[in-house]
């Protein structure tokens, strides 16, 4: 057991009620030690009811308060989040192994102004222009709520992901029934007891459980009118499934495997840092991660040479942990399938591992890794690693890199490095990628969308475009007389 821990909450929320869950749940562990942090119970067939139906009870009202209304509640949550910033901060550290300046500096700021976005957002929505199409009739649109959504998040950023799913969510008008990840629901039954103070009763309700128990009776619900996923593709597979009983919208963010397609032109010193810092990041656990590198031939060597010799010095598994540049992975498992990868990568003779390549003897930490010569067959190159692993692959010109580059079961983002415009833009326009950045990667702004391509998934986060998925539109039409 765990003894230097920050408050922790672990009731759920329902309705206006904070209850503990009512079965045996999954064990929650610190993930630089291993150790247990607690046992999370998880809720019971009839608590997923109750929530459901506490959710379906708040919509009417919620659904019609005023978009000012509903900003204000937002820019309190935000206000709240912010005041409470270093106690989220220390306990997604704690559930995640993240370095606390990562989770303070970086995350919660952008929690924070992901509610402001949105409660901005809800005030400025627009669309066609009411008019009368048909003489005599008075045409115009509106944007209503869909209903009480289900929203189910990963384990990569507890907080993040819920913020992304609720803030368009209550800003559209919907209520919700959240279901954060059973490995890292800490934050989210944080954020719950902020979220019972400034919304009314059932607006959203928290719930914690596992996938196949909880996650599923709750998508399958007669209660629930959209599915909201941000998770592995075969886990989409099966809300789609749930969806298709009773024809429930679906919005979901899957898996990532971002190219990288450097050319003979680019900064090589920038690119090497930006891989350093946008490879390795949250320890690879994310589905943006600069992971799969192209690099053209005149300098692919001294990128693979001075790649190598950066990731050697990212800081891990300090004992001062404002040391720590990334974490360790978040379980067990997903360490030795991270470590399974390299494992098989390296078996292939025209593969080196120029660094890292070994778990560490500590918690569920793995070195961050450089598998050079990776060929675009290698599963290495084609399929999520989810962890510290970044591959690089030569290319002989822009139509091969183009072509590989695309040749992925993934669409989310992508990125081109070059000092010339023209490449950039052109490059750029051919990938097939939700999102391509020239000269940087992983940047992401509450003001823009963040979505994917085939089997990254459909339907966007953030920005207004997130807003309008989580709303529809409507046609109302007014006779004269
Ligand atoms: P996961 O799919 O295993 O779990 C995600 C959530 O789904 C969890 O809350 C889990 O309990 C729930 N779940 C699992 N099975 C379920 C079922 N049968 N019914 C209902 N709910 C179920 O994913 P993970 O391992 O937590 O997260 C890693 C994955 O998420 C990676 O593949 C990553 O690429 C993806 N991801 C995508 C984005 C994005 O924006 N596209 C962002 C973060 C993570």
């Amino acid at each position: 057991m765990d003894t230097a821990q920050p408050t922790i909450d672990t009731r759920l929320l329902i309705g206006a009620d904070f209850v503990p869950g009512e079965e045996p749940g999954e064990p929650v562990l610190n993930p630089r030690t291993g150790n247990l942090i607690l046992d999370m119970a998880e809720a019971s067939a009839g608590q997923i009811d109750r929530a459901v139906a506490a959710a379906r009870a708040a919509f009417d009202g919620w659904s019609r308060t005023t978009p000012a209304e509903r900003s204000a509640a937002l820019l309190r949550i935000a206000d709240r989040i912010e005041a409470e910033g270093a106690a989220f901060a220390a306990l997604e550290a704690l559930n995640c192994g993240k370095p606390i300046n990562a989770a303070t500096n970086d995350e919660i700021p952008a929690i924070v102004d992901c509610f402001r976005f949105f409660a901005g957002a809800v005030r400025c929505q627009h669309g066609a222009v009411a008019g009368e199409y048909l003489a005599g009739h008075t045409s115009m649109i509106r944007r209503d709520a869909v209903g009480v959504v289900a929203s189910i998040a990963p384990w990569n950023y507890p907080l993040m992901m819920m913020a992304w799913k609720l803030a368009p969510a209550l800003g559209g008008g919907n209520t919700v029934v959240f279901k954060p990840s059973e490995q890292t629901p800490l934050t989210a039954l944080k954020l719950a007891r902020i979220l019972a103070e400034e919304l009314p009763p059932g607006v959203v309700n928290v719930i914690t459980g596992r996938g196949h128990t909880v996650g599923n009776t709750l998508i399958h619900h007669p209660g629930i009118d959209m599915i909201s996923l941000t998770g592995d593709v075969a886990t989409g597979r099966k809300m789609l499934d749930a969806a298709s009983k009773s024809v429930k919208r679906t919005h979901l963010e899957l898996g990532g495997k971002a190219p990288v397609v450097v050319f003979d032109d680019a900064d090589i010193d920038e690119v090497v840092q930006g891989l350093r810092a946008f490879g390795y990041y949250n320890a690879g656990q994310d589905c943006t991660a600069a992971c799969r590198i192209y690099a053209g031939r005149k300098v692919y060597d001294r990128l693979v040479a001075d790649l190598t010799a950066a990731v050697s010095t990212i800081a891990l598994a300090r004992e001062d942990d404002a040391e720590n540049e990334i974490g360790p992975l978040i379980s067990l498992r997903q360490r030795d399938r991270v470590a399974s990868f390299v494992e098989r990568a390296r078996e292939l003779p025209h593969v080196q591992v120029t660094t890292g390549g070994m778990r560490m003897d500590q918690g569920f930490y793995y070195q961050p890794t450089v598998v050079a010569g990776a060929r675009q067959e290698d599963e290495i190159v084609r399929r999520e690693v989810f962890g510290p692993v970044v591959s690089i692959t030569p290319f002989s010109d822009v139509d091969q890199a183009v072509a590989w580059a695309n040749d992925s079961d993934y669409g989310l983002a992508s990125s081109v490095w070059t000092r010339d415009v023209g490449r950039a833009m052109a490059t750029a326009a051919r990938l097939r990628y939700g999102c391509t950045w020239v000269n940087t990667h992983f940047m992401l702004v509450n003001e823009m969308p963040h979505g994917g391509l085939k089997q990254s998934g459909y339907g966007k986060d953030l920005s207004a475009y997130a807003l309008e998925d989580y709303t529809f539109v409507r046609h109302v039409m007014v006779k004269h007389g």
